[in-house]
């Protein structure tokens, strides 16, 4: 548990947080879970940390949590390997339960759902998931929490890494609908024995093919023409935001309904 020193804001002041689970779930992604020992990471959902790992000691990097703020200290995030990486490969790889991650006060912060009740379309692709599931659950908080779509994409089924969660989260939470959309319907020939292991253990727990939607996100969701009066969130690696944003707004959606985080 973490103990009553107050929470401190100035981005060089460092939380230490030790990795309690490292579930690695493709041979490109992990989930990390760690617990804070001294001190809470005194961050908003959707703002992210600058972390530093004992395999990287030198080469902090910026990591959105996928969990809001716990009272425990708590703390999550995804992360998929760049090639060629320094630091992302590592902490695919590497990392391991007992590791004491360096965390840096929070940044960023205009990822948000605001209060004004409009419809907040929020759009993930790869680990831009995190931030929002953050959102996502820091909201499920909220007496009245705004009808809300999470378009979450990948190339392939199998990159749609959370969809157990998020089918669950779409079950659980009426205000929410979350909309599943790939490039190529089918997963490539070549196995990944991360994925291969949970399938052999568990199942298919990834989408239901017939709740697919085929294309690539800033396609599907520039189809669905202008969102004049939401607010819209788009997360992800920076091409893919890029492309989104720009076909939002060729599509009619105002600039200043539209926030977006690039990686
Ligand atoms: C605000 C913010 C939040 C982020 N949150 C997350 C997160 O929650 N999870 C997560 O996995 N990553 C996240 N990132 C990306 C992360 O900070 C690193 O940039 C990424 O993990 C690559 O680091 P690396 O050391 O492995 O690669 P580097 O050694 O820094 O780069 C190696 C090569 O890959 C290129 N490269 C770097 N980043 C990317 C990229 N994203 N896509 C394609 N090529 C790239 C570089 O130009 C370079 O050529 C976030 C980035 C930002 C800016």
């Amino acid at each position: 548990m973490p103990s009553a020193t107050p929470p401190s804001t100035d981005p060089a002041v460092t939380v230490t947080a030790t990795v309690v689970e490292h579930h690695r779930l493709r041979h490109d992604l992990a989930v990390i879970r760690l617990e804070c020992t001294e001190s809470m990471v005194p961050f908003h959902a959707g703002q992210y940390v600058d972390v530093t790992v004992p395999q990287r000691p030198d080469l902090p990097r910026r990591l959105s949590p996928a969990l809001p703020p716990s009272m425990d200290g708590k703390l999550e995030f995804h992360v998929r390997t760049v090639p060629g990486g320094w630091v992302s490969g590592a902490i695919v790889a590497d990392t391991r339960p007992g590791d004491e991650w360096a965390i840096s006060a929070p940044r960023g912060g205009d990822l948000h759902i605001d209060d004004s009740g409009r419809i907040a379309i929020m759009i993930a692709g790869g680990t831009g998931l995190a931030p929002l599931r953050s959102l996502i659950l820091d909201v499920a908080r909220r007496d009245n929490p705004p009808r809300a779509f999470l378009f979450v994409g990948g190339r392939t089924p199998r990159d749609l890494y959370a969809a157990d969660m998020l089918s669950l989260l779409d079950e659980a939470l009426p205000w929410l609908t979350v909309v599943p959309v790939v490039e190529y319907v089918e997963n490539p020939d070549v196995p990944d024995p991360w994925h291969q292991r949970i399938l052999t253990r568990i199942g298919d727990i990834g989408p239901d093919v017939d709740d697919l939607i085929e294309g690539s996100l800033d396609e599907v969701v520039s189809s669905y023409g202008a969102f004049g009066d939401h607010q819209v969130l788009v997360c992800g690696p920076a091409p893919m935001v890029t492309a989104t944003v720009q076909r939002l707004v060729d599509s009619g959606t105002p600039i200043e309904n539209i926030r977006y985080d690039p990686y």
